[in-house]
């Protein structure tokens, strides 16, 4: 998180809140602004205060810094439309991360002139092997251009200078992300849509570090190794360099989702992207479909917009779906949960049961972590164990 302080005079970071979205490197003027790439694969950001001109682009871009308003958050959810969304091609379907309702979106919007511009990212050779790019007419991506989903943090707002002047131009990204383009891109279309990669947490490079450790591989310092994950039905696998795991026995160690997370993820409770102003918000139908080898992306609109895209496609298959047939896979009581620790993580007053419930993710964070970092690889069924004896505690003081 970047912030002006006025006493000194200089823009200050804190490493604690980042959110890795990348944004303040791209919109500082004077290239003050530089990365320093950290053994867990985040970013350090770099502020030259020679160079500043405290012109404060960075701060007012950064989405850390800014206290969401969750107020009213979930009312609206029971009158909102769903949907089982895939592309109708299977082998494309069967190598995205969900049912490729996304990149579909990307690649049909700009064949079919329902945009002039896409900004979401692109496949690359080199660590985090993606970045942002902006796509229009005369460079549509293929499928396999675009990577699925990618859970180590990225930096994906770096390359937004690429976004020329659009009519209709169409941001994909997590909450974050977007919140961070919102500032940054104004003016620069008449129309932005905006699609939310629904996101709980981006992870460290140590979490691809412990799939790895699983399935008996290694990542090297040099951070030269393929990856990939998801894709190849549903959920899924994920891969590091030759080596494989299905995506459901990687989810089966929950603690996955607690001890890598990019620390500034504490910090947003908006998974949806409502308040980043999301038009459709894209998620895994876990826990609600039929098992089959073909994936489906859960899309929630949340305004005429998005629905009009949605279904203007027509390589997209959709099945319409009530609240209470998607309930169970929306993480409502996750994303309430996260918004009511979000002031402990900013060092805000909160209430007690909130305090209680961050003091206790913490400690339980640090303990597990010491766990798994002293052990050699052990079965899947030893963590599993281990998530038993510290359960989330989130789950119990947050009821
Ligand atoms: C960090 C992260 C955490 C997530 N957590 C959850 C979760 O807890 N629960 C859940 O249900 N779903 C989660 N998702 C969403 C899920 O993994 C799928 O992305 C979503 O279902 C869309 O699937 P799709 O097949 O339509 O996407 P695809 O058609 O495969 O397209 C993927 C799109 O996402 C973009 N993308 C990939 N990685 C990133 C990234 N890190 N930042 C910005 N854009 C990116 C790509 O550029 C592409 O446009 C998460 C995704 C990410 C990236």
């Amino acid at each position: 998180m970047l912030e002006f302080d006025k006493d000194r005079n200089e823009i200050c970071y804190d490493y604690s809140r980042c959110q890795q979205c990348g944004i303040c490197e791209a919109v500082c003027p004077k290239q003050a602004i530089s990365l320093e790439l950290r053994k867990d694969g985040t970013n350090l950001i770099k502020v030259d205060n020679d160079k500043c001109i405290r012109c404060k682009r960075c701060v007012n871009c950064c989405p850390a810094n800014k206290r969401e308003n969750y107020e009213g958050y979930f009312d609206n959810f029971t009158g909102k439309e769903y949907y089982l969304g895939y592309n109708t091609d299977n082998t494309v379907r069967h190598e995205c991360s969900s049912g490729g309702v996304c990149k579909t979106i990307v690649i049909e919007s700009l064949r079919n002139g329902l945009a002039d511009g896409v900004y979401t990212l692109r496949r690359t050779d080199v660590f985090p092997y993606a970045e942002g790019e902006f796509y229009t007419k005369d460079n549509i991506p293929q499928y396999d251009d675009i990577p699925n989903s990618v859970y180590h943090s990225i930096m994906a707002c770096r390359n937004i200078n690429k976004i020329q002047h659009c009519k209709r131009l169409i941001v994909v990204g997590t909450s974050c992300q977007l919140r961070a383009m919102n500032a940054a891109l104004k003016g620069k279309a008449d129309e932005i849509i905006r699609i939310c990669i629904f996101c709980k947490q981006q992870k460290t490079l140590d979490s691809t570090r412990f799939l790895a450790k699983i399935v008996g591989t290694k990542i090297p310092e040099n951070l030269k190794f393929s990856t990939r994950y998801r894709g190849n039905g549903w959920p899924g696998i994920v891969r590091v360099n030759e080596s494989e795991l299905p995506w459901n026995r990687a989810a089966q160690i929950p603690f996955g989702r607690r001890l890598w997370t990019v620390p500034g993820c504490d910090l947003c409770g908006d998974s949806f992207g409502i308040n980043a102003g999301a038009d459709l918000s894209l998620m895994d139908p876990w826990k609600i479909r039929t098992p089959n080898d073909m994936g489906e992306t859960l899309v929630t609109v949340h305004t005429e917009t998005g629905k009009k895209l949605l279904k203007s496609i027509d390589t997209i298959g959709l099945q319409e779906k009530s609240f209470e047939d998607v309930k169970a896979a929306l993480s409502l009581k996750d994303v309430w949960r996260k918004q009511q620790t979000e002031p402990y993580f900013r060092g805000e007053q909160c209430s007690t049961t909130a305090q209680k419930a961050g003091e206790a993710e913490m400690r339980q964070r640090r303990t597990i972590r010491k766990i798994v970092d002293t052990l050699p690889r052990m079965p899947i069924l030893f963590y599993r164990v281990l998530c038993k004896f510290y359960p989330d505690s989130r789950n119990r003081i947050l009821k």
